[in-house]
C-alpha cells in the first residue's frame, strides 16, 4: 500500500465508526475523519469530545496551545476504548522551537493527556527563528523515545515542506494545512503526494461559512446528504487526505460522520473542486507567505 494512499475500513470490532484511513509512513493508519477540537475546553469541550468518542470518532485533533488536553485525556480515559483503537494527534506551539522545547512540550502533552504516546505529533506553525533541522530533530527524537509514532508539520507551504523533507530524511508524514472547498490547495497537495505525505485538512467547513453553497447542496440532495457532509466527502475522497471538522452539536457531529456510505462521481468531484478559490480564514500575522491558490 502506497503511503499517503488511502484504504477502505471494514466493520469496527470497537464500535468505531466504518470508514476510510489513510496511511501514514511507518505504516500507522489514521482515520480519515477526525474531530477537531479548537475551542472545545471546559465542561462543554469534554461534553462534545465524548459524544464524538459515544458515536463513534476514533480520531481526535488537539494541540498544546488549545488548552484542552486534560479535556481530550479524561474523555478518552472515560470512554474505555481502547487507546490502541484511537489516533490522537497533539501539537507543538511554535515558540518552543528549540529542540530541547519540542521534546519538554511533547512531554508535557503527554502529561496533560495522559498518555504514553500521541500517534501523530505535528509543529505547529513555521517559526523562522530556530532552524527547522533544529526544531524537526526535537521532534523526531520525540518519535525515536517511543512518545509519538508519527511526527509532521502544520501551515508549511511548499518551500518549508521540501525543507521539511530534506532535513528528516523523509520522516515527515503529515501536514495539517487550512483545506475546504473554498480554498484551493493544489500546490501543497502536489508536494505533499509526491514525498508520500499525508494532507489533514483543517477548518474543513470553513469554519461553517460552506455549509450554505447552493452547488454543495444540489448534489447532496441527489445523495440525501447536506452541503456539509458534501464538502466533507469531497475531502476525504481524495488521496491520502482526512479532514478534522469540529463540533459541538451532537446532531452535526453525528452528521458529519455519515460520510462513508456514498461516493460523489468523477463529475461531482470535478464539480466541487471547480469552486476552489482563495477564501483563506487562518491567516494570522505570523503566517509564512503562502503559496498561490
Ligand atoms: P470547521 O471548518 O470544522 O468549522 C466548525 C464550525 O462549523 C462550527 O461553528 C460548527 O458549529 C460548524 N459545523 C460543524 N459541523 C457542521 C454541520 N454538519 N453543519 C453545519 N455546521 C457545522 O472549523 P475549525 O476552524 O474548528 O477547524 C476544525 C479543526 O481544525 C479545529 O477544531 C482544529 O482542531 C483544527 N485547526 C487547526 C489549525 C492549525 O493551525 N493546525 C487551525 C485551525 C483549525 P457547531 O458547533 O454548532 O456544529
Amino acid at each position: 500500500m502506497a503511503r499517503g494512499a488511502t484504504v477502505q475500513g471494514g466493520v469496527r470490532k470497537d464500535g468505531g465508526h466504518p470508514m476510510h484511513h489513510v496511511m501514514l509512513k511507518g505504516g500507522g493508519r489514521m482515520p480519515a475523519l477526525g474531530l477537531g477540537t479548537y475551542r472545545l475546553t471546559g465542561a462543554e469541550g469534554l461534553r462534545a469530545i465524548r459524544t464524538a468518542l459515544e458515536i463513534g470518532y476514533r480520531h481526535l485533533d488537539t494541540a498544546a496551545a488549545y488548552g484542552n488536553e486534560a479535556e481530550v485525556g479524561r474523555a478518552v480515559r472515560e470512554s474505555g476504548i481502547d487507546r490502541a483503537d484511537l489516533f490522537v494527534t497533539t501539537k507543538v506551539w511554535m515558540d518552543r522551537a528549540r529542540a530541547a522545547e519540542v521534546r519538554a512540550s511533547a512531554d508535557e502533552s503527554l502529561g496533560r493527556l495522559g498518555m504514553d504516546y500521541v500517534d501523530l505529533l505535528l509543529f505547529h506553525w513555521p517559526a523562522g527563528h530556530v532552524p527547522l533541522a533544529e526544531t524537526l530533530g526535537g521532534l523526531m527524537a520525540v518519535k525515536t523515545a517511543g512518545k509519538a509514532r508519527a511526527i509532521g508539520v502544520s501551515n508549511f507551504p511548499v518551500a518549508l515542506m521540501r525543507e521539511a523533507v530534506e532535513c528528516t530524511g523523509g520522516d515527515i508524514a503529515c501536514n495539517q494545512i487550512e483545506y475546504h472547498v473554498g480554498l484551493r490547495q493544489t500546490a501543497v497537495l502536489d508536494e505533499a503526494r509526491r514525498h508520500g505525505i499525508v494532507v489533514t485538512a483543517y477548518s474543513p467547513l470553513g469554519k461553517g461559512d460552506i455549509i450554505d453553497d447552493p452547488v454543495l447542496a444540489r448534489i447532496g440532495a441527489r445523495h440525501g446528504k447536506s452541503a456539509a457532509q458534501v464538502a466533507l466527502r469531497w475531502l476525504v475522497q481524495q488521496d491520502g487526505v482526512a479532514a478534522i471538522p469540529r463540533s459541538r452539536s451532537e446532531a452535526n457531529l453525528r452528521a458529519n460522520l455519515d460520510i462513508f456510505d456514498f461516493r460523489l462521481s468523477p463529475g461531482e468531484m470535478a464539480a466541487v473542486s471547480g469552486l476552489g478559490g482563495t477564501n483563506r480564514m487562518v491567516n494570522p500575522s505570523w503566517a509564512p507567505d503562502w503559496d498561490p491558490a
